[in-house]
């Protein structure tokens, strides 16, 4: 697809809207930027045409930065132009014809420039990732928002020989634009992260973080609780194992630990000869603790 131009009178004014005084054609190098598309990307989720079309408004004056220079001195580019481009006689995954978001961008021809104008100008400097936040995100299959209202279905499986994504739409923000080494999109080059969208997803992630650390306890507990009835068992104590068994039931971790450290103790007292193998919740599974006696 050519996204190249030339740099007219007519863009060469709107280019100056961003510069602090008015550059002539020659001061500055400019170069066409394929930010993102309609196409299903590799995390199953793509932006809607109306999606698209907000965004080219929204990334108008927005700054990029090639942030992989190994000297650490960021350059940046800025767009100045923005729209949407349509491929009639091509095809999404989704069967909708693939629209774009083309920008132009400009930076200014300086000696620190030179390298990374050569790199971009032969080609090198082509993956690009945009940030931005989404006001929805939709199922493809049955429309639903899915944050409000999470359905069954499953990005990247077909419903009906239809394949089921996530479609980002109501783009509220556009904060940046850079140029980065992994893709996340096919064909443009593009990863995104979110405002909202993201949080949720962290809220999300902690919360499944969370489950698994009380999973964890839980099973570390239930370890404690079936060595506390051995060593109760091992070294004559005053109660009844089943005693034992019910005091064990409300205590957490930190206390079951005091318990079974007591109980250690008291058995060596007691000279109670026996060899000892625990293992650990992650090597036993949780499933067994086995003593050899
Ligand atoms: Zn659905």
């Amino acid at each position: 697809m050519e996204n190249d131009f030339t740099l007219d009178e007519a863009l060469l004014e709107k280019l100056n809207r961003y510069t602090r005084k008015p550059v002539s054609a020659q001061e500055v190098y400019t170069f066409p930027v394929i930010l993102c598309d309609n196409e299903i990307d590799r995390d199953g989720e793509r932006f809607s045409v109306p999606a698209l079309e907000r965004l080219a408004e929204l990334f108008v004056g927005k700054t990029g930065i090639f942030d992989h220079d190994p000297k650490g001195e960021n350059q940046t580019a800025r767009i100045f132009d923005c729209g949407v481009k349509t491929l009639s006689d091509r095809l999404t995954a989704a069967g909708e014809p693939y629209t774009c978001l083309v920008a132009k961008a400009y930076m200014m021809r300086t000696d620190r420039s030179k390298d990374l104008i050569a790199e971009i100008e032969g080609g090198i400097k082509k993956e690009v990732s945009v940030g931005c936040s989404v006001g929805r995100k939709l199922c493809s299959v049955c429309g639903a928002d899915l944050r409000e209202n999470p359905c069954g279905h499953i990005k990247g499986k077909y419903y009906d020989g239809k394949l089921c994504s996530v479609i980002l739409d109501e783009p509220t923000d556009a904060y940046e634009w850079s140029f980065v080494a992994v893709p996340a999109q096919r064909n443009a080059g593009v990863t995104k992260t979110y405002g909202a969208g993201a949080a949720a997803d962290d809220i999300k992630a902690l919360k499944s973080e969370l489950s698994r650390c009380e999973e964890q306890n839980f099973r570390a507990c239930e370890l404690l609780k079936r060595e506390i009835m051995s060593l109760s068992f091992l070294c004559r104590p005053i109660m009844a194992v089943e005693t034992v068994r019910t005091l064990t039931e409300s205590l957490s971790f930190s206390q079951l630990e005091k318990m079974y450290s007591a109980l250690k103790d008291r058995c060596s007292r007691e000279d109670v000869s026996f060899q000892l193998e625990r293992k650990t919740p992650e090597t036993s599974g949780g499933e067994n603790s086995s003593f050899k006696l």
